[in-house]
């Protein structure tokens, strides 16, 4: 097997231009447990290690780039206050030793239906930049990235570059079932982002479909229904139809993690329960205003 460790980025992409079937590598944490257990065999590895600007971050017209290797630990640590529904679900993956290595790019480079970056990114509106030598830039809303059963919309000569996402405007929340509580991978997950000058809220479906998705019907009911303008309680009956129509959005399997029904059931209620904190917390920073 060929091994390639480009030092800057238009080295990497000419690689990739080179040799569309080498398997770019980051933090080799999908990678090198599909290379031992010999689920793939690759005819070159692209290293991206050497290349600097990958795992910087900084911002540009109000807006966060986040280079795709940046791992989760420093997206914690670093970005923890301004993506928090992302940080949230960086916490959930694997263990430190996972989260010291494992990327938001390697995530959206493996596409997996079950990874915990997808749901925040998707409610938060986030893009990825893609890049190859002869097309140069594509931005990709997340989504239009998700294409099938770890499928993207990376063409063979295109490399993550970065993800690009508004600091939150309201509060994020996610969560995610799992057999046990870390090292696991999700039964189901939810991420939702409020987004309070738009008067919207963003969802984020996982591990519940072939592909992480938006639930836009529930997105629309609970934009229409929360009283952005008075900052009142937000009524019962409201969370509980919020829950249905997000577990309505999802196309969930029977398989050994868990079956179809349960994760209809649980995605109900964990998008009533993030509903109810994330207006809870944006009442409590915004106080309600009563007529006089
Ligand atoms: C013990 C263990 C626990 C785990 N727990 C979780 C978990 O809880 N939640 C979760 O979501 N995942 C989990 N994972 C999976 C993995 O850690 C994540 O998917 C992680 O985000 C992968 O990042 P990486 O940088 O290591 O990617 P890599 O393994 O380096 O790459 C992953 C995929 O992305 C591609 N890729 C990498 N960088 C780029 C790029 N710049 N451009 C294009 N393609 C690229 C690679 O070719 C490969 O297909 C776990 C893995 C292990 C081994």
């Amino acid at each position: 097997m060929e091994f390639m460790r480009p030092a800057t980025w238009a080295d990497a992409l000419a690689a990739k231009a080179e040799h569309p079937g080498a398997l770019p590598i980051q933090g080799g944490t999908d990678v090198m447990v599909e290379i031992n257990f010999d689920v793939r065999r690759p005819e070159a590895l692209l290293d991206l290690n050497r290349v600097a600007e990958l795992t910087e971050w900084d911002t540009s017209g109000g807006r966060l780039r986040v280079g795709a290797g940046v791992p989760y630990a420093r997206l914690i640590r670093e970005l923890g206050d301004r993506l928090p529904g992302l940080a949230q679900a960086a916490r959930t993956v694997g263990s430190p030793q996972i989260r010291n290595r494992g990327s938001v790019g390697g995530n959206l480079g493996a596409a997996s239906p079950a990874g915990d970056s997808h749901p925040p990114l998707l409610a938060g509106d986030a893009v990825v930049e893609a890049e190859s030598a002869a097309r140069g830039v594509r931005m990709i809303p997340a989504a239009e990235f998700y294409l099938g059963v770890k499928r993207s919309a990376l063409e063979p000569d295109e490399l993550i570059r970065a993800f690009w996402s508004a600091p939150a405007s309201g509060p994020q929340y996610f969560s995610k079932i799992g057999t046990r509580n870390a090292m696991v991978i999700a039964v189901c997950s939810f991420a939702l982002a409020l987004h309070p000058e738009e008067r919207r809220v963003g969802t984020g479906v996982g591990s519940a479909a072939p592909t992480p998705r938006r639930a836009p019907a529930a997105e629309a009911f609970a934009s229409a229904e929360l009283d952005w303008e008075g900052r009142g309680p937000l009524p019962d009956a409201a969370s509980r139809r919020f829950g249905e129509l997000v577990a309505d959005a999802a196309a969930p399997i029977d398989d050994v993690r868990g079956t179809a029904g349960y994760r209809r059931h649980a995605l109900a209620v964990m998008a009533r329960r993030t509903l109810a904190w994330a207006w809870n917390d944006h009442r409590a920073a915004t106080p309600e205003r009563r007529a006089s």
